[in-house]
């Protein structure tokens, strides 16, 4: 079996962006290939903020986001990145065949900083991001990623990074793992921001309550050249609209459409198609928060215990495939 490698940072719950940029094809694809889920812990730190119970915490949240949505855990090896030593020494490996200025390149590097505010107070990890991700994916030879839109262009510096290696070590030792983006590859905020982002406070979570779906919901940026309800609207590239062909189902297409229609014409109010919205949202979000309940704490802390076993086993012989290049 082919595998994957995919994964979360632990610095918040995963939202609806997560759901449809790659969450969605890990169900999909979870009995076709071995796939492995990583919660990139050591990734968290990069943010400068993140203590480390917090990280612990989220952690948690983000794997029984991933068990919520139905992945199972008795086919999918989910683990922590901390746990795997063997990622850190070929991550420095890697990082000996990245050039400064290529690292400096990478678009989603200067998107984040740009988008987070950063300035010039980033740390050496962040620059080292997409190397320390690099050695995520390869540890496992995993040769397919189930990423959003802005993890493309980490992918990109993974694939240089194997075929590098391959080229100078004259061996195959690395697969050249290809991006897999989500039907909706970058989902926009509830605050019209492009880019829905748990370090962006503008997210609708897979364990929002149903009133914390209708507050956000009603509280959404749409059309902002629109003032009455009689005023015609925009429905491109407004995120009501974007959601709800997003999360609407065959038996909601009719009305979403009568509602694009009616809009455009100026003969709905936001409030209308708004509050139709929050009704899909909660429709699509009630299993997700049902099946949330159903795994204990315990259950976890094994999930993750077997997890990083099986996975420190591959990451190993990895390794020493690669050292055995220089022995
Ligand atoms: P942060 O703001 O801390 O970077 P994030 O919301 O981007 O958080 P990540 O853990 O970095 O979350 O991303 C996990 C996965 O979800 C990645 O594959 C990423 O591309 C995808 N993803 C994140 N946000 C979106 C979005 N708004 N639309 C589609 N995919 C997304
Ligand atoms: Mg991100």
């Amino acid at each position: 079996m082919k595998r994957i490698l995919t994964g979360d940072t632990p610095t918040g719950k995963l939202h609806l962006g997560h759901f449809v940029g790659t969450l969605e094809n890990r169900v999909k694809l979870q009995s076709e290939y071995e796939v492995f889920i990583i919660l990139a812990d050591t990734h968290a730190l990069t943010t400068l903020s993140e203590t480390p119970e917090k990280i612990k915490e989220y952690t948690k949240e983000v794997l029984l986001d991933n068990l919520s949505v139905g992945l199972d855990p008795k086919k999918i090896t989910f683990f922590k990145e901390s746990e795997i030593a063997e990622i850190y020494e070929l991550a420095s490996i890697f990082s000996m065949y990245v050039s400064h200025n290529r690292a400096l390149r990478n678009p989603t590097i200067k998107d984040e900083i740009s988008s987070k505010g950063l300035g010039d107070q980033f740390s050496l990890g962040f620059i080292n991001y997409p190397i320390l991700q690099a050695a995520d994916i390869l540890c496992v030879k995993a040769e397919l990623v189930p990423v959003g839109k802005d993890q493309e262009a980490h992918l990109e510096q993974t694939r240089e990074i194997a075929r590098t290696f391959n080229k100078i070590s004259n061996s195959e030792i690395f697969p050249d793992p290809k991006a897999l983006i989500g039907r909706v590859g970058k989902l926009p905020g509830t605050d019209g921001n492009p880019k829905m982002g748990k370090s962006l406070n503008n997210t609708i979570y897979l364990s929002d309550s149903t009133l914390e779906v209708e507050e956000k919901v009603m509280g959404m940026y749409t059309d902002p050249k629109r003032i009455h309800a009689n005023d015609p609207g925009t429905v491109e590239g407004n995120p009501v609209f974007i959601y709800l062909d997003a999360f609407g189902s065959d038996s909601h297409r009719k009305q979403i459409n009568k509602f694009k229609q009616q809009y455009e014409k100026g003969e709905v109010g936001d409030v209308e198609v708004k509050k139709y919205l929050t009704k899909i949202l909660n429709e699509f979000l009630e299993p997700i928060r049902k099946r949330r309940l159903d795994f204990k704490d315990s259950e976890l802390d094994l999930i993750l215990k077997e997890g990083a076993q099986k996975t420190r086993i591959i990451a190993a012989e990895t390794l020493s495939e690669l050292k055995s290049l220089f022995s």
